[in-house]
């Protein structure tokens, strides 16, 4: 995703305070609402030791067919969206979308987004030969699904009262995010053309991006706020009530260019959750000693709360 403007407040950033709060909060590896951040921890890193998730890759093939064997064994169905997607430059590129589904049943739905593919180049790097390598995504890419597939245990043994559709793009993180945008967002553009039913229109939507990070802090994405602030008043305050104040922060963050975008422009109201102060991020260092099980406890326990909680 693209930062587009900054627009933090520092002044609540003392160091001392958050590691008192830090303290006080210390989820577990098993949170209230049953999440496993452990769990959630080693899948990403299943994901990880594939290699990077590069679209067109073996190691892409592998972790995806991964993700599925793991929904299927979770969720009530699984769609795949296989598709061939030609870049810019002519290059046919294999992509799969893939769809998870609990009670499919139920017209009331809320739809969750994370990508599952890790970035060819490392543009932010230092060196020219770093920035040639492929981003291994422990944070940027396996974070999210690593997360998702610990959701799916906790769905799998606690059916939710709402069906719940956890979307795993591909070739959110393929090009450039420009402007102009170039062979990004991929999976998710193809998503709202291709919806799993005609008239498909979950209450709402959360994309979960770059949610690992040990050092995890997480303010309003601005295109969220401006454009559906109901949707981040709903999640900022289940994470406040499950005493994670201090990590979901009520200050202004930037304009992010990220999945939610195009469903955003669909009509259907998605926010971002993302964390893009994270040093690694379009780097060879976006690795799994950077990120924590307890911070995927911490974004699990409050995605876990909003399905399932009365
Ligand atoms: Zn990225």
């Amino acid at each position: 995703m693209l930062f587009a403007a900054v627009l933090f407040l520092f002044a609540c950033k003392g160091g001392d305070a958050k590691e008192g709060t830090a303290a006080q909060r210390s989820p577990s590896a098993v949170t209230s609402t049953g999440f496993n951040g452990s769990a959630a921890y080693n899948y990403a890193k299943a994901q990880v030791e594939f290699g990077p998730r590069v679209p067109g890759t073996p190691a892409a093939q592998k972790a995806g067919d991964w993700i599925i064997r793991q929904m299927r064994a979770r969720a009530d169905t699984v769609i795949v969206q296989g598709f061939t997607y030609t870049t810019v430059d002519g290059k046919k590129l294999p992509l799969r979308n893939i769809l998870a589904r609990f009670r499919p049943e139920l017209a009331q739905r809320v739809l969750y987004v994370t990508h599952w593919d890790s970035r060819p180049i490392s543009e932010s790097a230092a060196t020219e030969a770093e920035r040639k390598m492929p981003v291994p995504g422990a944070n940027d890419g396996a974070s999210g699904v690593g997360m998702f597939v610990a959701l799916g245990d906790v769905l799998k043994r606690t059916k939710p009262d709402v069906g719940v559709d956890l979307l795993f793009t591909d070739g959110e993180d393929y090009g450039q995010f420009g402007p102009p945008e170039v062979d990004v967002l991929i999976g998710s553009k193809y998503f709202v053309k291709h919806l799993p039913s005609p008239g498909y229109k979950p209450l709402y939507g959360v994309l979960w991006d770059i949610i690992g990070d040990k050092d995890l802090r997480i303010p309003y994405e601005m295109n969220s706020f401006q454009q559906v602030p109901e949707v981040v008043s709903r999640v900022w305050q289940t994470a406040a009530d499950l005493g994670y104040g201090d990590v979901f922060v009520q200050e202004s963050g930037g304009l992010i260019t990220d999945d939610h975008i195009p469903f955003l422009n669909a009509g259907i109201p998605m926010i971002d959750v993302i964390d893009l102060t994270y040093p690694p991020h379009h780097t060879p260092y976006d690795t799994m000693d950077k990120i924590s099980a307890k911070s995927l406890a911490t974004v699990g326990d409050v995605a876990t709360a909003l399905v399932t909680r009365k």
